[in-house]
C-alpha cells in the first residue's frame, strides 16, 4: 500500500492535504518520496524558522535528546532556565509560561487575563474583546475567541466571554469596551485571516483605552513573533508592548513549543496549581528554542529579514497579475487579480515550490535564513505561474 493510502486508513481526515509525501529536508529545500525537490516558501507554516535541519539547531536538539529528553515540571532544568532567561530578555518581558502550541499559549493568556482581573476586581469582569477575522487556535476556548463565524460551527456550545470588534474600527471598539472587559486580544497582522496588518491608529486606540481602564492587552504573536516580521516582536513596528504576548510556530525551529510571556504587572498571577502542562518547557524544545534565539540575536540577522521582505514585496509588485502585496517583513500576502490562490499553490507544488494560502491570498512565510538566490529562484517560479 502506498503512503497516502496507508496514512488515510488510520489518520483522521481533518486536513485538506496536497498529494505530497514529505521525506527529508535540508536548509530551504525539501524533497518528497519520489526524490522531487521543492524550495520552501512556507516553512511548515512558519515553524521551521531556520529552514530544514539547520546544522547548529540539529546539533543542539540532538545533544539534548542524548542528555535529558524530558523532565516533569515538578523539577527544574538548566535548559529551561536558560531559554526563559534569553527569551524574556530578548522580548523584554518579566516571565513566561511554556506550553506546546499556539492555541495553548492563548489559553494561558486568557487564563492570566481573567485571573488578573478576578484577583483585583472580583467577578463579572471576564470578557475579552477579540477582532473580527482573527484566528487564535482550535481548542474550544481559542475557537470561541476566534472572530470568524466559519469556525463557530458543529462544536456547540462555545465558551462565553468573547466579544468581537471590527479590526481598525475605533468606534466599534469604544462601543464595546465596558466594565465587563478584562482584556483586548489581537494579532498585529492577521495571519490566517488574510495577512492584514492593523492600522497604527487602531493599535494606538486599543492601548490608550486599555491603559486608562486597567484592561490588559494580549497580542497573539504566534505567527508574527520570533523575527517573522523583521523585528523580534511585531509590536515593535507599532511602538507598543502588550501586557501579555503569545508565541509558538517558529519559536523552537520546528519542535513543538508555545510560550505566554507577561510583563511585571502579570508575573505573579499564576500561582502553584493554577495552570500546567506535562510537556510544557520540554528540554528538547528549549534546546531548539535556544538555537533559534542565538541565530536571531546574531548581528544584523533581523535587519536582513526585513530587507528580504522588502525585496520579495518589490519583486512581486512588478507582476501584472498581482493586485497588491500585504504583510510585514517575511510574512507576506499576495492578492491576485484573476487567479485563484489555491490553484496557484497547486501549480507551484508541481513546479517545485511550496507556498501557503490565507483566505483569498497566496501567503509566504519563507524560512528566515533563506538566501537571495533561493528567493529569486522561488519568485521566478511564482511569476511564471502568475503570468501564464
Ligand atoms: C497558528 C496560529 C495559532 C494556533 O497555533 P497552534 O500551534 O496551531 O495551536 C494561534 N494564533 C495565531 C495567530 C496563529 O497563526
Amino acid at each position: 500500500m502506498n503512503t497516502i493510502d496507508k496514512f488515510n486508513q488510520h489518520v483522521m481526515h481533518s486536513y485538506g492535504r496536497y498529494p505530497l509525501v514529505m521525506e527529508a529536508g535540508e536548509n530551504r529545500r525539501c524533497r518528497d518520496e519520489s526524490g522531487k525537490e521543492y524550495i520552501d516558501f512556507g516553512s511548515g507554516i512558519g515553524t521551521n524558522s531556520l529552514g530544514y535541519c539547520d546544522e547548529k539547531w540539529a546539533d543542539a536538539v540532538c545533544a539534548q535528546v542524548r542528555t535529558l529528553q524530558h523532565s516533569s515540571n515538578y523539577y527544574y532544568t538548566a535548559v529551561q532556565a536558560e531559554f526563559a532567561d534569553k527569551l524574556c530578555t530578548t522580548a523584554g518581558y518579566s516571565s513566561v509560561f511554556f506550553c506546546n502550541s499556539g492555541a495553548e499559549a492563548n489559553e494561558c493568556a486568557i487564563k492570566v487575563a481573567r485571573k488578573y482581573s478576578f484577583d483585583k476586581y472580583g467577578k463579572g469582569r471576564h470578557n475579552i474583546i477579540t477582532l473580527v477575522n482573527s484566528f487564535h487556535g482550535r481548542t474550544i476556548a481559542t475557537l470561541s475567541a476566534t472572530g470568524q463565524d466559519v469556525f463557530h460551527n458543529y462544536f456547540f456550545p462555545f465558551l462565553e466571554g468573547f466579544v468581537n470588534v471590527k479590526a481598525n474600527d475605533i468606534a466599534d471598539l469604544n462601543d464595546k469596551i465596558d466594565d465587563t472587559v478584562c482584556a483586548v486580544m489581537l494579532e498585529y497582522v492577521q495571519g490566517e485571516g488574510g495577512v492584514n496588518a492593523l492600522s497604527q491608529d487602531f493599535v494606538d486606540a486599543v492601548y490608550d483605552i486599555c491603559g486608562k481602564r486597567d484592561i490588559l492587552v494580549i497580542t497573539d504573536e504566534v505567527q508574527t513573533g520570533v523575527g517573522r516580521t523583521g523585528k523580534f516582536l511585531a509590536g515593535e513596528h507599532f511602538g507598543k508592548k502588550a501586557d501579555i504576548v503569545t508565541l509558538a510556530k517558529g519559536i523552537a525551529g520546528g519542535v513543538p513549543m508555545g510560550a505566554c510571556l507577561v510583563n511585571e504587572k502579570c508575573k505573579d498571577v499564576l500561582t502553584p496549581g493554577t495552570h500546567g502542562s506535562t510537556f510544557g518547557g520540554n528540554p528538547i524544545a528549549c534546546a531548539g528554542g535556544l538555537a533559534v534565539l542565538e541565530r536571531l540575536n546574531s548581528e544584523g540577522f533581523l535587519d536582513e529579514v526585513a530587507e528580504k521582505g522588502k525585496y520579495i514585496k518589490a519583486e512581486l509588485e512588478k507582476c501584472s497579475e498581482v493586485e497588491s502585496v500585504s504583510g510585514l517583513g517575511m510574512m507576506i500576502g499576495i492578492k491576485l487579480k484573476t487567479k485563484n490562490a489555491g490553484e496557484v499553490a497547486k501549480q507551484a507544488l508541481d513546479k517545485g515550490l511550496l507556498v501557503l494560502t490565507a483566505k483569498e491570498k497566496v501567503r509566504l512565510l519563507p524560512p528566515l535564513t533563506i538566501t537571495y538566490d533561493e528567493l529569486k529562484e522561488g519568485i521566478e517560479i511564482l511569476k511564471e505561474i502568475l503570468e501564464e
